[in-house]
């Protein structure tokens, strides 16, 4: 028996809930439950985190996590508890696979059979986020060589344990050189170490709009954060409908696991929810835990109920499905279909126990670093940028020269053109003419920038490691 912390959520969490654990308790999970509270009315209860400390207590002892969706009010403060719990607990990891049941739940893409696997804890959702001008705000995108590696590993051994053949990466490297490129670079170092399967790697956009045209080309996608949740959601929408996936969310060593969609509030209470997108999540918890065999009887079951035309109102359709079902009752169906395999659909022959380890990450030698020069972001409010050059060049020691300046990242100065549009942000950049800085010159040049009444409101300090650049270029440069 494992002990396993649940949450029923908020809206039509509870009635998704209490169908999914009736259908884990007749196929012979062995489970035990301890039930915790979390969303909405820990959030109205003044707790902006949407958790009481109990709570987590329970979840890290018990390690696994299974979760109905829940309600974030709006406004007020509230974080998202999702967002939260991924982080808190390193669930590094988010694995949405996106499958079609043509021609029983209505696709344009009945051969589509695709798993999504997205970074779950950095990039623009590390949530930093400033104002810095009258004009302009700023949010961090942050991407680590841990995380990469982490993610990129979990995808190929995915695949593998999954024989799935094909792992692609997608990534907007062409413009996020740093970023994203160093997602794309840590991808083809390990996919070297797996030559049995194949691997390829696309610009994002062309990327997404081939998944959503032909999706059946792709067999595991791994990719940044951001871009993991939009397309994950596309992906399980183009598959038939968003009601229909489960996911799971893997760390070192906790896991929580959950349907793709959120509470939908208006269809609370009236028992009409579709429950597969928890029944799913909990299908991936199983085999995560061990219990793999129960995880095939009931998707077998699952299956089955929906070949047979038993659905609910969201894959609904005349002329295919037999009977519009409320939530309980599809749960009912499933439940008798227990032991059931399906005919027309892939019935699961091959029982998978799939735990993935990744080792944990070795961190490598330091490279050696050089400080090459710095920017200074400036609140100004000028109009020609000629004179605010003017007032810096005027000051700077002889090491140190202005080599540019830019607005929103494109080349203004100098040589700027009189068309481009610019803001009350600029980014100012010096270098050292000697190709090496120390840090006191930067505060000597902050001074000097204070004494010509220049607003800094950032830097950034400008790199090489091992003698490569490691920063970009502005934009026309
Ligand atoms: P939603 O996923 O709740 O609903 C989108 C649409 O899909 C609605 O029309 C809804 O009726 C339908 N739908 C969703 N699940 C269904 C199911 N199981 N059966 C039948 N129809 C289903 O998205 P939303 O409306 O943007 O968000 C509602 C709330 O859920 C918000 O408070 C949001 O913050 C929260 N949310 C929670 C999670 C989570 O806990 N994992 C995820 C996403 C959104």
């Amino acid at each position: 028996m494992k002990t396993i912390t649940i949450a029923k959520g908020d809206g039509i969490g509870p009635e998704i809930m209490d169908a999914t654990l009736q259908i884990l308790n007749a196929a012979g999970a062995q489970l035990n439950y301890e039930e915790i509270e979390v969303g909405e009315k820990v959030y109205l209860s003044g707790n902006t985190s949407g958790i009481s400390d109990e709570s987590w207590d329970t979840i890290r002892r018990n390690k696994i996590f299974l979760k109905a969706p829940i309600t974030t009010p709006q406004g007020g403060g509230y974080k998202s508890l999702n967002v939260t719990t991924r982080k808190f607990l390193g669930l590094f990891s988010n694995v949405r696979p996106c499958k079609s049941y043509h021609p029983f739940v209505a696709t344009k893409h009945p051969v589509m059979d695709m798993v999504i696997i997205r970074e779950n804890e950095e990039d623009l959702y590390a949530g930093i986020e400033h104002q810095q001008t009258d004009e302009v705000v700023q949010c961090l995108k942050l991407i680590s060589r841990p995380g990469c590696e982490k993610i990129v590993r979990y995808a190929f051994e995915y695949a593998r344990v999954n024989n799935r053949k094909k792992v692609t990466c997608f990534t907007k490297d062409n413009i996020m050189k740093q970023t994203d490129g160093l997602f794309h670079q840590v991808f083809d170092e390990i996919a070297k170490e797996y030559p049995e399967i194949e691997n390829e790697h696309w610009i994002i956009d062309i990327g997404a709009a081939k998944m959503a045209d032909q999706p059946e080309v792709f067999d595991v996608i791994v990719m940044p954060n951001l871009y993991g949740d939009i397309l994950s959601d596309i992906a399980a929408q183009i598959s038939g409908s968003v009601g229909m996936a489960g996911s799971s969310n893997i760390g070192e060593s906790c896991a929580m696991f959950e349907a793709i969609h959120g509470s939908a509030p208006r269809r609370a209470g009236q028992n009409l929810a579709n429950p597969s997108g928890l029944i799913n999540g909990a299908i991936l918890m199983l085999k995560h835990i061990g219990q793999g065999e129960v995880a095939a009887k009931i998707e077998n079951a699952w299956l089955k109920t929906i070949e047979e035309g038993y659905h609910t109102y969201d894959i609904y359709q005349e002329g295919i499905s037999v009977e519009k079902l409320g939530t309980k009752e599809f749960a009912q169906k499933i439940i008798q279909n227990l032991g059931e395999l399906p005919s027309t659909l892939k019935a699961i022959t091959d029982v998978k126990n799939e735990t993935i380890k990744i080792l944990p990450y070795q961190r490598k030698p330091n490279k050696e670093k050089t400080l090459v020069g710095v920017d200074l972001f400036v609140h100004w409010n000028g109009l020609d940028v000629n004179n605010l050059a003017e007032k810096i060049n005027t000051k700077i020691n002889s090491d140190i020269e202005l080599s540019m300046i830019t607005n929103r990242g494109i080349k203004v100065w100098p040589n700027g053109f009189e068309e481009t549009f610019c803001t009350d942000h600029w980014r100012c950049r010096f270098k050292s003419k000697s190709q090496s800085m120390k840090n006191s010159e930067i505060i000597e040049l902050l001074n000097t920038m204070l004494v010509s009444h220049l607003d800094i409101i950032k830097t950034e300090n400008l790199y090489h490691f091992d003698g490569k650049q490691a920063y970009s270029m502005g934009q026309g440069q």
